[in-house]
């Protein structure tokens, strides 16, 4: 299994976020409250995963490198007690470029963070600033340097393209300059403006300029020319990997895996039974103390919403699955339990001729969400 950990806090608030993270609020030892509270519901939490083995931890968020370096050490060392954590487990962090300075690194590395992944999203100023970012492209370039000195042999950058005002060339010029740094992983994923953000306002008013679908997908191509270029292999829709570096935690979202989630809006899943956590970091801090917990639901996901979202996910992935590995997983062929929806996709286009497998086709991974809904309950 794996556990991932939610660090709500951020220095500021980027203009297309959707996430569950908060502006860091201006008062003393709101930082180490929040951790104090995870620790607190790592310490509470009830048995049914205790002393299960544990291959990834991820610390995400909100901007986890915020957080001071030996937090994060004793939430490691309470997982450590509760879990049997492999060695060699993948320990990510998730770092935003203005936060990071060597000691905080190199304090991290030592207390067992194995990997970092670097918020880059874009090398234009210009685009840096219109999204709201608080940091520049030397920013990104000096934390890659810091957590090399460091001792990070494994560092994963994000990029974002599709974003207002960029072109194709320009997302391609983006992407070539992460790689420059030479990461081991990249992800690439495309802008989505939600309702509830900044982007979303400016959408409404017709105050953003966004790219057309087709520049979206050549940015798309653009960045993936670049990646497989650089000796990074598309291993997901959105994530490039070079050969041992695909990001272990992720994939264990793809294939349906536990995870245990601690942390403000935390989801844990459990053999297709689902939780989640109280999202407001004041409300979550309160339910840890006076229960112990802060689980504000839960469902069980029914066969066939478990057998769609295992195609839904193999889709995502390079290598998509196998007819057998379907009929073992659930006791049916696939062309028994969606009878003529293969060969409808076939004859669309949208998946590949394969024996023996379903993958999605180069238009098909631009349309996935049309080859899924034919699987989805
Ligand atoms: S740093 Fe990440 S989590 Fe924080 S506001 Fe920006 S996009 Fe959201």
């Amino acid at each position: 299994m794996g556990v991932y950990l939610h660090m709500p806090y951020c220095p500021y608030k980027c203009h297309y976020c959707d996430f569950n993270a908060y502006r860091l609020p201006p008062r003393p030892g709101v930082l180490e409250e929040m951790a104090g509270g995870i620790a607190e519901e790592i310490l509470r939490a009830g048995g049914e995963d205790r002393g299960r083995e544990v291959r990834s931890i991820y610390f995400g968020g909100g901007t986890p490198s915020l957080f001071p370096p030996a937090a994060i050490a004793r939430l490691i060392e309470l997982l450590r007690d509760r879990y049997r954590v492999r060695p060699g487990a993948e320990v990510t962090l998730e770092c935003n470029p203005g936060t990071v300075d060597l000691p905080a690194l190199q304090a991290l590395r030592r207390s067992g963070v194995n990997r970092i992944s670097l918020g880059a999203q874009s090398f234009s100023r210009e685009t840096l600033d219109r999204l709201g970012r608080g940091h520049g492209p030397d920013d990104t370039r000096r934390a890659v340097e810091l957590a090399r000195q460091a001792g990070f042999e494994n560092l994963s950058l994000d990029v974002i393209y599709g974003l207002p005002g960029q072109t194709p060339l320009q997302a391609r010029r983006d992407a070539e300059q992460a790689l420059a740094l030479g990461p081991e992983h990249l992800s690439a994923y495309a802008l989505e403006v939600e309702d509830g953000t900044y982007f979303g306002v400016l959408r409404r008013r017709g105050e953003l300029p966004l790219p057309s679908d087709d520049d979206v997908v050549a940015a798309g191509e653009a960045v993936r020319a670049a990646c497989e270029a650089a000796g990074l292999e598309p291993y997901e829709i959105s994530n490039f990997a070079r050969p041992g570096r695909r990001s272990r935690h992720n994939l264990l979202y793809w294939h349906q895996g536990d995870y245990r989630g601690f942390g403000p809006g935390a989801h844990s899943h459990f053999s297709g039974r689902r939780r989640w956590n109280i999202a407001g970091p004041g409300p979550y801090l309160r339910a840890v103390a006076s229960l112990g917990d802060a689980v504000a639901g839960e469902e069980a996901l029914s066969e066939e919403g478990r057998r769609g979202e295992w195609i839904y996910l193999r889709l995502r992935l390079r290598e998509g699955f196998s007819l057998k590995a379907f009929h073992r997983r659930f006791g049916v062929p696939l062309d028994v339990a969606y009878p003529g929806v293969r060969r409808a996709l076939l004859d669309q286009g949208l998946i590949e001729r394969l024996p023996g497998r379903v993958r999605a086709s180069e238009r098909g991974r631009w349309l996935l969400h049309r080859v899924a809904e034919p699987f989805l309950p």
